[in-house]
């Protein structure tokens, strides 16, 4: 029992990136207990799929071909006879809206240890997790007791996977209990705002309260169209009603990995950041040459945006 299973995630049809971070903490840690990496390819297009995930240091992948999008029971159900074959030291999941779903269910099934939301992942005689706290200014280090764990890991902490791996695929019979299904997914609808989803943009331009009016937002929305990027927010934009909740980054909204971040009149508040730290390129642009913003900008622009914004446009066009 040294093994890491490590369970992917997609959604209309599409794997998602945390099944390609989970590769890379699932590898670490298998390297930590000496064993072998376990993927857990649950519903959809499995075997396409488990050919796109088969990745470097990957060893094993397994395929449970049962419907087509995420499913709470199913995915239970998929998860724990995985656990019970492959024996492993840590189950990990991404610490995303479907993980968070099945990982505690699974935990209680198995009567496991669950830590949830793990920036950081070691294995040394027991599982040692880093955690964040007070909105991001803390860590703690945790060492769990157990001789095994489910653990879930936060969004854009670890690098993508990248390479091709010589796993083995093979095709898992998980024996679901169509009984104990007690849901169906009939249809998507994006949280308020239409289809945009701000995770898979390359370029967004995001703005805070330095914006100080909705009247505004035109302007912002004319760099956006000038530079071909998507609109997103700071979080104060979102509760003031000026952009729709899907537009949100941060904590309590969505984590963003884009090539260019561009951040117009944010502060960078730690729950900001959480959000949009793992972005390639960040730029910023603020009348105070002290925002925090700054301390993780690659770029800075220390000015008015209702000066710098229109020359941006005007340099894009
Ligand atoms: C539990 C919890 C969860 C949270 N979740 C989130 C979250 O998911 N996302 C999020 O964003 N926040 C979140 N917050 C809120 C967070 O703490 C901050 O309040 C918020 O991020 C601040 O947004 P802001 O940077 O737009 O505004 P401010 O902090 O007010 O910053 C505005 C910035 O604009 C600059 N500025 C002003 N005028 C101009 C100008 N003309 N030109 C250029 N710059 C200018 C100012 O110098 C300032 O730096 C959360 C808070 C809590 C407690």
């Amino acid at each position: 029992m040294t093994d890491v299973l490590a369970v992917t995630e997609h959604r209309r049809g599409d794997l998602r990136d945390e099944s390609f971070e989970v590769i890379t903490a699932g590898r670490e840690l298998a390297d930590d207990t000496g064993g072998d990496l376990h993927l857990a390819v649950i519903s959809g297009d499995v075997e396409e799929f488990a050919e796109s995930v088969n990745r470097e240091g990957v060893d094993h992948v397994h395929t449970v071909d049962h419907g087509e999008e995420f499913n709470h029971d199913v995915y239970a159900q998929a998860v724990e006879g995985l656990y019970d074959e492959v024996d492993p030291t840590v189950l990990v999941t991404p610490n995303s809206v479907n993980g968070l779903d099945y990982a505690p269910a699974v935990a209680n099934a198995l009567d496991l240890p669950l830590v949830t939301d793990a920036v950081d992942l070691a294995y040394d005689d027991t599982l040692v997790v880093t955690r964040e706290m007070y909105g991001s200014k803390v860590e703690t280090t945790v060492e769990v007791e157990g001789d095994s764990f489910v653990v879930t890991t936060r969004g854009a902490e670890w690098p993508q996977a990248e390479g091709v791996g010589d796993a083995e695929i093979s095709a898992f019979d998980a024996d679901i209990d169509e009984s104990a299904v007690g849901s169906t997914v009939t249809g998507f609808e994006e949280v308020g705002g239409g289809d945009v989803d701000i995770s898979e943009a390359d370029f967004l331009v995001s703005i805070g309260r330095g914006i100080e009016e909705e009247d505004n937002l035109p302007l912002i929305e004319d760099l956006v169209e000038a530079t071909d990027a998507t609109l997103s927010s700071s979080r104060p934009i979102v509760d003031n009603g000026w952009l729709p909740k899907n537009r949100q980054v941060g904590q309590s909204g969505k984590v963003v990995t884009p090539d260019v971040y561009l951040a117009i009149g944010i502060s960078g508040a730690v729950q900001h950041v959480a959000g949009m730290k793992g972005s390639d390129t960040i730029i910023a642009v603020n009348t105070d040459p002290n925002a925090p913003i700054f301390d993780i900008a690659d770029y800075g622009i220390v000015g008015d945006l209702f000066e710098v914004v229109p020359e941006l446009i005007e340099e894009f066009e």
